[in-house]
């Protein structure tokens, strides 16, 4: 039976990170980056141009054109023999067994035994629905004019008069950053048919900044994918002028082979880690954002990737000096 050093599970901002972290430390990495549903469910997928760091302006597509250029360098270089790289392949199944190794199932019913694994299937921004449909928000989030992440797009509402759709504190709380940041001339909060449900610091400035609330549910979103323009959105009763609008309404998190092993996973569902993404379960690290109390980034979820990768090879290092007699 062939045992596989590492599995690394997800081909994002995180998976890419580990696999590569895992071969250039010599590791036998076996990768899975998902089949066409899961990368369509990612946010790597979703994600256009990167303008929150440096060398990524140039991609269309910020994340998936880098980590391609570099998985193909990684696949045809020196270390290639350390790279088993399953394109378009899902994990479907993963458990434990009473040897400590890992049976990790693909979507193609193959069996594949390794040591450890980088767990990094990411989480996905819970959409709006208007009209029951999650349809028409999405040709404006690909022009961005609807955006999700207040660290990686939050400036594009510079000057402008901006919505923000959600009723939690934490929808408040964007609204209230956007507009000390960026003096956005006006914010509305639109709570989509939803009760607002925020703090009372929160709530006290909404009232001072002026912000206006709108708790009818949206029946359409206003404007111009194609030419780039956000007019707004129309309920049944008014029309609320926006130039661009935010979606705050939290996150789908994928840690359904998480729970196949059992690992702890925190109260909205992210898994709880150490600090190198080890989880409760002896062997299986998590990396990028399904990871507990991190910054849902690109740079963390590489950092964090990185952070597992070297434990896992100090512990390899570790195991195969004390099994050598030199
Ligand atoms: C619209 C948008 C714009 C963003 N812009 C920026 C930005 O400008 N700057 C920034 O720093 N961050 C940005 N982000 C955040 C960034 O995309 C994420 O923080 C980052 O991609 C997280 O990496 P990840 O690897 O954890 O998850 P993802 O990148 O989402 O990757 C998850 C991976 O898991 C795979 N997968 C899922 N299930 C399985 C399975 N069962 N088997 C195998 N594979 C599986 C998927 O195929 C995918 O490859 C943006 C996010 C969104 C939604």
């Amino acid at each position: 039976m062939k045992i596989y050093e590492v599995a690394v599970i997800g081909g994002g901002s995180a998976g890419v990170m580990a696999a590569i972290r895992t071969v250039l430390n010599n590791d036998e990495c076996l990768f899975f980056p998902g089949n066409s549903n899961h990368k369509k469910r990612s946010r790597a997928f979703w994600v256009s141009a990167v303008e929150n760091m440096p060398a990524h302006l140039n991609y269309k597509k910020g994340i998936e054109e880098p980590n391609k250029i570099s998985l193909d360098w990684l696949a045809a270089g020196p270390f290639a023999s350390k790279f088993h790289w399953h394109k378009n392949r899902g994990v479907t199944k993963v458990l434990k067994k009473e040897d400590g190794l890992f049976e990790i199932t693909d979507d193609k019913a193959n069996i594949f035994h390794a040591k450890f694994i980088i767990l990094c299937t990411g989480v996905m921004d819970v959409q709006p629905k208007i009209n029951g449909s999650i349809e028409p928000i999405f040709q404006y989030a690909n022009a961005q004019l609807i955006d999700y992440c207040l660290r990686c797009d939050g400036h594009h509402v510079l000057g402008k008069k901006t919505a923000v759709i959600g009723h939690t504190t934490s929808a408040v709380w964007v609204a209230v950053m956007l507009f000390e940041r960026y003096q956005c001339p006006e914010m509305t909060i639109l709570t989509n048919g939803e009760e607002l449900q925020c703090d009372e610091e929160s709530q006290a400035l909404m009232i001072r900044y002026g912000f206006k609330l709108v708790s009818e549910k949206i029946e359409s979103v206003l404007g111009d994918a194609k030419s780039k323009k956000l007019d707004g959105f129309k309920t049944a009763t008014q029309i609320i002028s926006t130039d661009f609008a935010f979606v705050a309404l939290g996150m789908i998190v994928y840690n359904e082979l998480a729970k196949m092993l059992s690992a702890e996973l925190d109260q909205r569902g992210f898994v709880s880690t150490d600090n190198k993404g080890k989880s409760s379960i002896d062997g299986l690290y998590i990396a990028g954002d399904l990871r507990a109390n991190t910054k849902k980034q690109i740079y963390t979820a590489w950092d964090t990737a990185v952070d597992s990768a070297d434990e896992i090879n100090m512990l390899i290092r570790r195991q195969k000096r004390n099994a050598s007699s030199i």
